[in-house]
């Protein structure tokens, strides 16, 4: 029999200070201990121990010069977390804080992930503490193309498919594809989030809203409400929180926040609109990082260094990176009414803060169910670059939605409770777990 406190105990001990991976080890953890015991297949083939210890970790030295003539020097990584359902599949982030403990949490989220989209895609995640802000493209290209000299030893379009996640975008995606051409002579889908002219797949750069989207329509729908008419909050002014907004308006909700570093937006008369939207690309493109130009530009309101949950709304959607949403947001969020949280960025909600949304009986969308949208794409690129041939965008995004609606399905057939409520953490943790557990037995050991 498998016990949760002693498990964790051991992995505390394995994994000291790795506090984001123990925070998501022990969440999926608590949701899959009673399935795991239930089967002893399970305990007989160590799935627990397996799955929570990385096929493989990769760390590296980056050198690159900066536009000063002076080297620099990164560290990038990547886990290959499991392999078990497909090709490892997962972004690649660019950030100053990354920790191998954050890309562990992540390529773990990422596995359960892949899993529900029923595409068949391991999990893995990877990237550097490079800090592309304030970066000119120069050293932007000369840092991607240090860093793939080393990862190219690494990946292929059927062992490992890295893609964008934060600080990694089309450019990025780019000028690494472009290096790992030239130096194996091969034009593979072995990154995605490519470009259109060479492989790319439309619908992606938009892909984990709308997918966000999708769901969180689904959770209204299966609760019987409706998605047209609700005020929501959204963290974030990336790709991912662009295309949430954009979708979110399209179904009739108004988008009334966005955020930065440097704080957040409110503009009551809604954040959706083109004009706004390509503002909005513009800062990003600037590469300043900072929201308060919007506010200026159209006499909304700019509240500085502070995130957006103190405002009144129906439903809320971090978008932008992990812990963004605390116990005391959640609190001041149910205190003002909100009926559904929905995490668009990966495990967007601090533990406490997800076991107070979900006591409260708040619908609760976790980020490996409610984001797979993204990856969904990916894998969506990666069937077309096999077969040589691009899907229209309709194509797509009629895919996408399927598979956002079959992963609900799987989050209420696994997580609905006896009073009804449907706990989409433990759905999605279950139905995640599940077959990637199942396919390890069925490999033996
Ligand atoms: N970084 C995204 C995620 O967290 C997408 C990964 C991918 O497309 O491979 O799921």
């Amino acid at each position: 029999m498998y016990k949760l406190d002693s498990f964790m105990a051991e992995l505390e001990k394995r994994n000291p200070a790795q506090p984001e991976f123990l925070q998501a080890a022990r969440e999926i953890l608590e949701s899959i201990i009673d399935v795991a015991n239930d089967n002893p297949m399970y305990e007989k083939f160590k799935i627990l121990e397996r799955i929570t210890e990385p096929d493989r970790i990769y760390s590296f030295r980056v050198e690159w010069e900066d536009d000063q003539g002076n080297i620099q020097v990164n560290r990038g990584h990547r886990v290959q977390f499991n392999n078990a359902l497909g090709p490892y599949k997962g972004g690649l982030r660019f950030h100053p804080s990354l920790s191998l403990g954050t890309l562990k949490f992540l390529g773990l989220e990422q596995t359960l992930k892949n899993s529900l989209t029923t595409l068949p895609m391991g999990g893995a995640k990877g990237g550097s503490d490079f800090n592309p802000r304030g970066k000119s493209d120069g050293e932007i290209l000369r840092f991607c193309r240090s860093f793939m000299t080393e990862l190219e030893k690494y990946i292929g379009p059927n062992t490992d498919v890295p893609a964008g996640d934060m600080g990694v975008g089309m450019r990025e995606i780019g000028y690494m594809y472009g290096q790992f051409k030239r130096i194996r002579n091969e034009h593979t889908g072995v990154l995605t989030g490519k470009n259109l002219n060479f492989g790319g797949s439309l619908i992606r750069p938009e892909a984990t809203g709308f997918g966000s989207m999708y769901f969180a329509n689904q959770m209204l729908m299966a609760n019987n409400d409706i998605f047209a008419g609700k005020r929501i909050s959204v963290s974030g002014f990336g790709n991912v929180a662009w295309g949430a907004v954009m979708k979110a308006t399209e179904l009739g909700a108004k988008a009334v926040t966005i955020s930065g570093p440097d704080g957040y937006i409110y503009d009551e008369e809604g954040v959706g609109t083109p004009e706004k939207w390509a503002f909005m690309s513009y800062l990003r493109a600037s590469n300043n990082d900072v929201v308060e130009p919007y506010a200026k530009k159209f006499g909304a309101k700019f509240v500085p260094n502070k995130k957006p949950w103190e405002v009144p709304v129906d439903m809320a959607f971090p978008c932008a990176i992990q812990n963004e949403l605390t116990l005391e947001d959640a609190k001041t969020l149910v205190a003002n009414g909100v009926k559904c949280v929905v995490e668009t960025s990966n495990m967007g909600c601090t533990a406490d803060a997800t076991i107070y949304l979900i006591d409260n009986k708040i619908l609760f969308g976790p980020g490996k169910a409610a984001n797979a949208g993204g990856v969904a794409v990916s894998g969506l690129e990666m069937s077309q670059n096999a077969m040589h041939i691009s899907w229209s965008a309709e194509e797509v995004d009629a895919k996408l939605h399927d598979i956002m609606v079959n992963i609900h399905a799987s989050c209420v057939r696994e997580g609905t409770q006896a009073d009804g409520y449907i706990n989409y953490l433990k759905g999605a943790n279950i139905a995640g777990f599940k077959k990637v557990a199942d396919a390890m037995v069925l490999m033996g050991y």
